[in-house]
């Protein structure tokens, strides 16, 4: 009997063209958006799926699992992982897999255009010039940030703090410092990173503080209103990594009293919703989750989560396990 795939929303063909041509029975939800958790579970019941190809919009937990008593595999398709209960998955002996690097260069691309649209105040000029408020040049019009000689704190230093440290280092001669509960030594060696013994001394050094670590329970609102208050108060906060790292509601408050000088956003705690306020600051700069959105991306890392089920189906391990 052909194995079953389920694929949870339209991915780039090419990745279903993959296990396609492998033969296997491949569902896709035809629904332009993420199936709701009992759309899901109600699916996947239908079925005696072998296999999951998941999206990070889908929560995959215990309910989920017992919907799809056949399936081992859950190729989730993106970076992060944390829209999936990994204990409940381990308990059952389920293989999860991610698509790493393959965004990584787009991430960090994106991270520095955050940094670059505070520091020159790109968006407040775009949104100056459609409101029609252009009366000439003015010598005191929108005063940005200088980047060169600044400092940039990395809190993460996996592929996407990488890159970050290799733009910012060749790119603009900012100094990088970084926290990782791994040492980095290869940043440290190529951009002059320099390691510091905690995040909060990253936050007091730091001109820019870009997060780059997955959301885990240690990471979880990792940047708090104590934390926050460690920052310069001309220091900007990135975060191109998840929501739920930084604590919104006292990033909101920390914005308001100008304890921060700004901060450039491409994930947020309650996604899709944003905590009140937010978007009334002009020290912000929001962009919906798109640090990935490149065609180029989205094809790898559909090639990387059909790679993975290919894998796992044919030969019972995945390259891209990460439980
Ligand atoms: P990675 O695994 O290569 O790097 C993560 C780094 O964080 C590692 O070096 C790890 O040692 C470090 N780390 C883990 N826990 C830590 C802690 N408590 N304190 C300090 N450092 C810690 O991951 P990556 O590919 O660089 O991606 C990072 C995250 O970016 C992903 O987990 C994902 O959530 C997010 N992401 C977002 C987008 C987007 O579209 N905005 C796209 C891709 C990835």
């Amino acid at each position: 009997m052909n194995k079953k795939v389920f694929v949870t929303r339209t991915i780039p063909q090419v990745g279903i063209d993959m296990l396609r041509k492998k033969g296997y029975e491949v569902d896709v939800n035809g629904k332009d958006r993420a199936l709701s958790p009992r759309e899901l579970v109600k699916t996947l019941r239908a079925k005696p799926y072998d296999a999951v190809l998941s999206l990070l919009t889908d929560k995959i937990d215990g309910p989920v699992f017992d919907a799809a008593r056949t399936a081992k595999i859950y190729a989730n398709y993106a970076a992060g992982f944390d829209n999936i209960d990994l204990s409940e998955a381990r308990k059952r002996g389920i293989v999860v897999t991610n698509t790493p690097g393959v965004s990584s260069l787009a991430v960090a691309e994106h991270a520095v255009a955050l940094m670059l649209a505070l520091a020159t105040r790109v968006a407040e000029g775009d949104e100056f010039m459609r409101a029609g408020k252009y009366r000439g040049w003015e010598p005191s019009l929108l005063i940005g940030t200088d980047l060169s000689g600044k400092t940039v704190g990395l809190i993460g230093v996996g592929n996407i703090g990488s890159e970050v440290a290799r733009i910012m280092k060749n790119g603009f001669g900012a100094n990088i410092v970084y926290y990782d509960v791994n040492p980095n030594e290869i940043v440290e060696r190529s951009y002059g990173a320099r390691r510091m013994a905690t995040v909060e001394d990253v936050l007091r050094t730091a001109d820019f503080v870009s997060l780059h670590v997955p959301l885990l329970d240690s990471t979880r609102h990792l940047i708090d209103e104590t934390h926050l208050s460690l920052m310069k108060p001309t220091a900007f906060l990135i975060n191109t990594s998840r929501g739920a790292v930084i604590d919104e509601k006292a990033l909101v408050k920390a914005l308001q009293n100008k304890k921060i000088a700004g901060a450039g956003l491409d994930v947020y705690e309650f996604e899709p919703k944003l905590t009140k306020g937010l978007i009334k600051l002009p020290n912000v700069v929001l962009t919906p989750h798109i640090a990935s959105a490149r065609e180029s991306v989205r094809n790898a890392m559909a090639v990387l989560a059909a790679q993975n089920i290919i894998d796992f189906l044919e030969t019972g391990s995945a390259k891209n396990k990460v439980n």
